[in-house]
């Protein structure tokens, strides 16, 4: 297959929404925008041997390429409307791309989102997710409205994907029966997408938990020019991971809570006043949503273990070029 040939058969597909005039097949897409409301862009990419394996299963890999541009829309409340999908690949290898667009194209679907363009090309295994969602001219949540006296939430649970990725470079051994759960949240992660959308008018500022609790936090404390105090024993993770935290394998089972990547859940303030939205929120959606703490004026972040004590160190969240 030729370069075009892979378009035509696994990319190319007539738009679909009204508000994409041109779709795949010309230079650039050309979307109209809604009175009154704005878009929000972002882009990840995925690099072989960097974010996933080589030999990582092609279909997981389509949902997760899209999952993680999702994620952060979600974060910032935004309904994703639109994707553009840039790949290289060592080789056209049908069976390969048949399934890797089934997963990709699953996630879509259930979003309703639209792929109207992108680009493909040979090289080593990477794919660079462009996605556009929409919202109400001035409602997004940045990383810059926490103030002192909210509190911080948590989506879901936190560390099970860094410990799935720990027991895979044998770091650390588990129950063989919680392995398959564990390695669907680092595989198939779900984007919090409903949740960020409810979260416009809720949340004083959000992002979402892809590179560790502690320190993508931080970005927000940074953003917000506030602090925090957060408490240890109220981060909702699994019952495997804090048992590992009751034992010998202490530290590690910290680090993946604290500072273990590829979550996806989202990490929000919001005032004490919206509490019970919150509450409603979790219920609504079934998404459990903990508070885990309080932004604080004294800039810097404080943990509290499980007696109440101040942690002297912690574990550091993932960079690329630490
Ligand atoms: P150009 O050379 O002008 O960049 P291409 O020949 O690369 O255009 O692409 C042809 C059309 O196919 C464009 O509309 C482009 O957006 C689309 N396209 C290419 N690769 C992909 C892809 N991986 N996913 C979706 N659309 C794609
Ligand atoms: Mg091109």
């Amino acid at each position: 297959m030729n370069e075009f040939e892979v378009i035509e058969r696994y990319f190319r597909r007539p738009p679909r929404n009204g508000d994409v005039r041109i779709g795949i097949g010309d230079d650039g897409a050309v979307v109209a925008p809604a009175a009154g409301m704005e878009y929000v862009l972002t882009v990840d990419m995925l690099v072989e041997g960097r974010h996933f394996a080589a030999g990582a299963d092609p279909r997981q890999l389509g949902h997760k390429t899209l999952a993680v541009n999702l994620s952060d829309l979600a974060a910032m409340g935004a309904l994703p409307r639109f994707v553009l999908l840039a790949g290289a690949l060592p080789v056209a290898e049908p069976d390969w791309l048949q399934a890797f667009m089934r997963g990709f194209d699953a996630l879509a679907a259930q979003y309703d989102v639209e792929l109207i363009g992108g680009d493909t090309t040979r090289g080593p295994r990477t794919f660079c997710v462009t996605a556009i969602g929409e919202l109400p001219a001035g409602t997004a949540i940045t990383r810059g409205g926490a103030n002192p006296g909210d509190t911080i939430f948590v989506s879901g649970r936190l560390g099970d994907a860094a410990l799935a990725l720990a027991v895979a470079g044998r770091r650390v051994e588990v129950d063989p029966m919680l392995l398959p759960a564990l390695q669907r949240r680092l595989d198939a992660p779900e984007p919090r997408v409903a949740l960020g959308v409810a979260l416009r008018g809720v949340a004083s500022s959000a992002l979402d938990v892809s590179d560790g609790l502690t320190g993508d936090l931080r970005h927000i404390l940074d953003a917000s020019r506030v602090g925090a105090t957060i408490d240890l024993a109220a981060i909702p993770c699994s019952d495997a991971l804090r048992a590992l935290a009751r034992g010998p394998q202490r530290p590690l089972a910290l680090a993946c809570l604290l500072a273990g990547g590829d979550d996806y859940e989202l990490c929000f303030t919001a005032t004490p006043a919206m509490r019970e939205r919150v509450d409603a929120l979790a219920h609504a959606l079934s998404v459990p949503l903990t508070p885990i703490g309080a932004i604080t004026a004294e800039p810097g972040l404080a943990i509290r273990d499980e007696h109440g004590a101040p942690m002297a160190s912690l574990p550091h969240a993932f960079d690329h070029f630490a």
